[in-house]
């Protein structure tokens, strides 16, 4: 507030007429609030406790799912916990940077979340518990009505639009007949959008007289169309214009907008195809390049990446610059909204650190006891043994050992609880520090402790991902092999129950069979059989041959016959060529890519951008998500290369 401005229609580019300035100034930084919600709808109790609590007003700590000696800290400009109120969060975040638009600056509030964590109680609220939209409107109508009236020396008149950005399209929510918008930027870099409606309000009135249809409108199209409203952005600008009443007539313009952003859980997930695939790729496009605008924003990054979204596009001028703007991460306590808080909070987070305690016992009693599915169990197994074999040279001793309450909660860890309940919710959480680790952003898991021995115990923790993910493909191949065996055997098939429950059961017990070796092996021997490379080879070499060669297990039954061989070891073979296909597709340059099979130029390059848009593959089969690549390519893209991998992996050098 150096500098007064003026003549300065465009207000994110001051430079031209700050008065006194020298250098522009650096972009400002996005500030981050974080904004926990309490439990809803009465369902909660001690059974269904928090999985993350606020530490002061500016951190908050969450159970840790890949260690639970410890929790994660997070620091944030603010944190507001769950007892906090719609005026805490306005008076706290909101209001301190309204009175810039009567500066002529930028300003814009984002309400960033999984949907249902609170984004629309926090912007819109309710009659009785009013939000940052109603109250920051009031304010500012109220602001204008008094810098404007009569004998002060600038006329100031507020218009507001509102928009939604859906599927990287702009509508006019005041005027859903016109189509998709364009967005422009003058030659002063202001960001315009010709042909959006603006209706000037000069009371609260006149607001609402606009507002509420149009947000109903929006809620109509999301009953009708598939919960749109959680998958697009509501954008609300409201602008004030000031003109000088006595020469020289200057004149000046601040533009707010208020964003209820779409729901930032990841939608890719749910097994969708055609449109909601789209759909929720091209939410997950504006939101992820929203990230990285405000990452490169608040690391004063050369580039920022604005035009790489219609979100970002449009908030150019109001995100950084002279700009203020506030980020409010809204996230729930439940524990269903674990996945997505983590995500959450890494997307937001400034900074993180890692705790050496366990969250406390409250939360974590009851979901050990809950049933879990036996094949699940049993694949975590492995890890955890190797978790629990090593925590003496693994872990990292505490430097000023807490006095939590370690011992009574230590067996009924978060990590036991997350681990057993869903491995597709494991490796989301895997894909998730893939996803952060490969942006290189500040808030890479870990880096920011100083110990060294922080670094060997992450590629500890990689390895055990590794081992899981192995784990898991392995399983797949041989269920995929046992089905096919029973379609292609039906003497066997005879020998076995005849009920619907029958394959199931016969899967569980032949994949839990060389897992549940696992769990009494030693460590090393795990490790060593997982990376020896001898089985394999000998599968390839012998195929056909005696049965002894083959295997150096010894404790596999020797009943079976020939075609038994690849049920046994192939998949192994398989999972690994998988495995071998899986990075190549998620670290691999285009000219690696090209080095596969079937892969030419174009495709390479198509995967390339799939990645950097959407993050690591998380299966081969996700090729087939990428524009231009069919299934049938997908299918006999893996065939041409799988065996080629995986053997050549094999067979180099151990
Ligand atoms: P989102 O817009 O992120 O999907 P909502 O704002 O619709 O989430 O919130 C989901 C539910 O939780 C709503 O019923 C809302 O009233 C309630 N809720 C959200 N935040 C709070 C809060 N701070 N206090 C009380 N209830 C809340
Ligand atoms: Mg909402």
């Amino acid at each position: 507030e150096t500098c007064s401005i003026i003549l300065s229609p465009g207000a994110g580019r001051c430079r031209l007429s700050k008065v006194g300035a020298g250098r522009r100034p650096p972009p400002a930084r996005v500030r981050v609030a974080v904004r926990l919600r309490p439990f809803v709808d009465g369902t909660a109790g001690p059974s269904d406790p928090p999985c993350v609590r606020g530490m002061d007003s500016c951190s908050l700590e969450i159970a840790n799912w890949r260690n639970h000696q410890e929790t994660l800290k997070y620091q944030f400009d603010a944190f507001y916990g769950e007892r906090s109120t719609q005026q805490d969060i306005y008076a706290g975040s909101v209001q301190p940077i309204l009175r810039h638009l009567l500066e002529g600056q930028n300003a814009s509030v984002l309400a960033y979340g999984p949907t249902g964590a609170g984004k629309t109680h926090t912007m819109l609220g309710s009659p009785e518990q009013p939000g940052v939209i109603p109250r920051a409107l009031m304010d500012l109508l109220q602001l204008t009505r008094e810098e404007g009236a009569e004998g002060r020396p600038w006329a100031l008149s507020v218009t507001m639009s509102y928009l939604e950005i859906y599927q990287e399209k702009v509508l006019d929510l005041l005027d859903p007949a016109s189509g998709d918008l364009v967005i422009r930027e003058d030659c002063r870099g202001n960001i315009l959008i010709p042909g959006l409606t603006q209706k000037p309000i000069t009371s609260f009135a006149d607001f609402e007289r606009h507002f509420l249809p149009a947000s109903r409108n929006r809620t109509v199209g999301a009953t009708r169309l598939n919960q749109r409203s959680s998958r697009s952005h509501a954008v609300l600008l409201v602008k004030v214009d000031q003109r000088e009443r006595l020469a020289p007539f200057r004149q000046r313009e601040g533009k707010l907008y208020l964003i209820d952003l779409a729901g930032s859980e990841d939608n890719r997930r749910t097994g969708n195809k055609g449109l909601r695939l789209k759909e929720s790729g091209a939410i997950n496009t504006s939101l992820f390049v929203l990230g990285k605008v405000v990452d490169a924003l608040n690391q004063g990054l050369p580039r920022v990446p604005y035009r790489d979204s219609k979100l970002t596009r449009l908030l150019q001028d109001s995100l950084g610059g002279s700009a203020h703007s506030i980020l409010i991460a809204n996230i729930a306590p439940e524990r269903c909204f674990y996945l997505d808080t983590v995500s959450a909070l890494n997307f937001a987070a400034r900074s993180k650190e890692v705790i050496n305690r366990p969250f406390t016992n409250e939360s974590l009693q009851l979901h050990v006891l809950a049933p879990v599915k036996l094949s699940q169990k049993e694949l975590l197994g492995p890890s955890e043994v190797k978790r629990a074999r090593a925590p003496e040279e693994e872990e990292i001793g505490s430097p000023e050992p807490t006095a939590a309450p370690a011992s009574a909660s230590q067996k009924l860890s978060p990590l036991q609880k997350l681990s057993s309940m869903d491995p597709a919710m494991l490796e989301r959480l895997l894909n998730l520090d893939r996803l952060l680790g490969s942006q290189g952003s500040q808030g890479a898991p870990l880096l920011s402790t100083p110990r060294r021995e922080r670094m060997v115990l992450m590629k500890t923790v990689e390895e055990k991902d590794l081992e899981i993910e192995r784990l898991k493909m392995k399983q797949k191949e041989l269920e995929a092999k046992v089905l096919a065996q029973e379609v292609a055997d039906p003497k066997e098939k005879e020998n076995c129950s005849p009920t619907m429950l029958r394959p199931l059961s016969h899967r569980t017990v032949t994949v839990a069979k060389p897992l549940k070796k696992a769990v009494v092996m030693p460590l090393q021997l795990i490790q060593e059989q997982a990376a020896s490379p001898n089985t394999e080879i000998h599968i390839l070499k012998n195929k056909g041959r005696k049965r002894k060669l083959e295997s150096p297990d010894a404790s596999e039954p020797e009943v079976r016959a020939e075609d038994c061989w690849e049920l046994q070891i192939s998949p192994e073979l398989l999972a690994h060529g998988r495995q071998k296909i899986l990075d190549l597709l998620n670290e691999g340059s285009a000219r690696d890519l090209r080095s596969l099979q079937r892969i030419g130029p174009k495709k390479a390059q198509l995967i390339v951008g799939w990645r950097e848009l959407h993050g690591p593959f998380s299966q081969v089969e996700d090729l087939e998500l990428v524009e231009g690549i069919t299934g049938k390519q997908m299918e006999s893209f893996l065939k041409a290369n799988i065996l080629g991998l995986a053997a050549g992996q094999r067979c180099g050098p151990s």
